[in-house]
């Protein structure tokens, strides 16, 4: 019998890996070390409708405790994992045990960036989103006509101002960069989120830095911004990016580079060490990059499962994701990085679009707004490696299905 695997992180990675395997008819002793106190669970809906009180916990749940019972995986919820013994294979837990391994698999996600406290952000009112508790927290203080500042305009900042205008806020959403969604998106789709934001009453306020917070009695009241601005404000949601949580794996001599390096079978330097999800830094292409999505989390979980079961193939991501704002779906294949050229293609309804992405000519990801046959048909090209010309997609008369052949 193969001995003891021991996963760190119960979140969308960490179950991915150990239901794949033993649906893979894989009976090694599992034990699951998570820091939350929750039954693993999911965590797109916190920004969406968890946020808007349309979805309770227990639908976020995976699996519920039978599950893991059935399956003999032992279950460590709040509990942390706090140093590794790589020569030992001893792992240290919060609770003062240790818990011997064959193959240790690290699944511990990222942390929000918190604002420092001296520019305000350890005052109360304001708030950052990673887990159901922040949610819970930030879904109790959003009610309608208070006014909240939304610090950030990434996925997590852009869907949180779509869910306070839906309950009734005033937002206002300020970005340092030039333009929303800079780090992940081409200035075409940055322009049809804008434009969205601006007709649903969001005051959008881009090229403009948080000065400080300002508070009474520790309390949240006002944010000046780097346009000389004093707004008062009620609450404040940061979302300013995350740091992967490599520490564990820094501490014990592994390289980590934000995020913990692995090759294309997950694995660190050390053999019996892998990194998967959130937390790991991986090959794509001629890259090393961090993705950040239920995609990754999943596939690269479920490929570490195949390995252990006795697979040989690496994991090749083939990323997508999505985001929810108001009643609009942005629907994202590829990955856009280091792309020469867009053409923004129009989509079949008022409100929809699609935005693709060349490097050298060749087609590398997509962005479709509200158009779903674009994101499919997009998706099947760069997963097959087939690709339009640029001309073809700004051809309105073309129907691109007929390009998949
Ligand atoms: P996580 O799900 O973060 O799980 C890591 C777990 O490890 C956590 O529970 C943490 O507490 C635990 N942990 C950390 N250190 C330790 C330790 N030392 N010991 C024990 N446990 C530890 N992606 C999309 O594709 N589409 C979306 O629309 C989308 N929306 C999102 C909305 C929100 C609000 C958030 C926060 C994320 C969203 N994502 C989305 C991203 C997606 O949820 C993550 O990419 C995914 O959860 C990563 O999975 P993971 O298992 O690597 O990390």
């Amino acid at each position: 019998m193969t001995g003891r695997l021991v996963v760190v992180g119960g979140g969308q990675a960490g179950f991915a890996l150990i239901a794949r395997l033993r649906a893979l008819g894989d009976r090694r002793a599992i034990t699951l070390v998570a820091g939350e106190a929750s039954l693993p669970y999911q965590r797109p809906p916190l920004s969406k409708k968890y946020l808007l009180r349309d979805m309770t916990l227990d639908r976020l749940i995976y699996r519920p405790e039978s599950w893991y019972r059935d399956q003999a995986i032992e279950l460590r919820l709040s509990t942390r994992a706090t140093a590794i013994d790589r020569a030992a294979r001893r792992l240290s837990l919060s609770s003062g045990e240790t818990l011997d391994y064959e193959t240790l698999v690290l699944a511990t996600g990222a942390t929000p960036r918190h604002l420092p406290e001296s520019l305000g952000g350890a005052l109360d009112g304001v708030y950052t989103l990673r887990d159901f508790a922040d949610a819970d927290r930030l879904a109790d203080a959003m009610q309608p006509g208070k006014r909240a500042l939304i610090i950030g305009g990434g996925y997590i900042g852009l869907e949180a101002a779509a869910v306070a205008r839906g309950l009734g806020l005033e937002v206002t959403l300020i970005e340092m960069a030039d333009r929303i969604l800079q780090r992940v998106a081409a200035p075409a789709t940055s322009d049809l989120v804008r434009a969205l934001h601006l007709s649903r009453g969001v005051d959008l306020r881009e090229g403009t830095g948080l000065r400080e917070l300002v508070g009474e009695e520790g309390r949240l009241r006002a944010a000046h911004l780097s346009d000389g601005t004093e707004l008062p404000i009620d609450l404040a949601i940061v979302g300013i990016g995350v740091t992967a949580n490599d520490a564990l794996a820094r501490e014990a001599g592994l390289a980590t580079a934000n995020g913990i390096v692995v090759d294309r079978h997950a694995r660190t330097a050390d053999p019996a060490i892998f990194a998967i999800g959130d937390c790991a830094v991986l090959p794509y292409g001629e890259m090393m990059v961090r993705l950040e999505s239920v995609q990754n989390a999943v596939d690269q979980g479920e490929a570490v499962a195949a390995l252990l079961a006795g697979g040989t193939e690496p994991y090749h991501p083939k990323p997508w994701f999505w985001s929810d704002q108001y009643d609009t779906k942005l629907q994202i294949a590829g990955f856009g990085l280091g792309h020469d050229r867009t053409v923004t293609r129009p989509g079949p309804r008022p409100g929809s679009a699609s935005v693709w992405y060349f490097r050298e000519g060749t087609l590398i990801a997509v962005d479709a707004i509200n158009d779903a046959k674009a994101y499919v048909v997009g998706k099947k090209m760069i997963e097959s490696g087939l690709s339009p010309t640029p001309e073809q997609v700004d051809d309105q008369t073309l129907d691109l299905k007929a390009l998949l052949g």
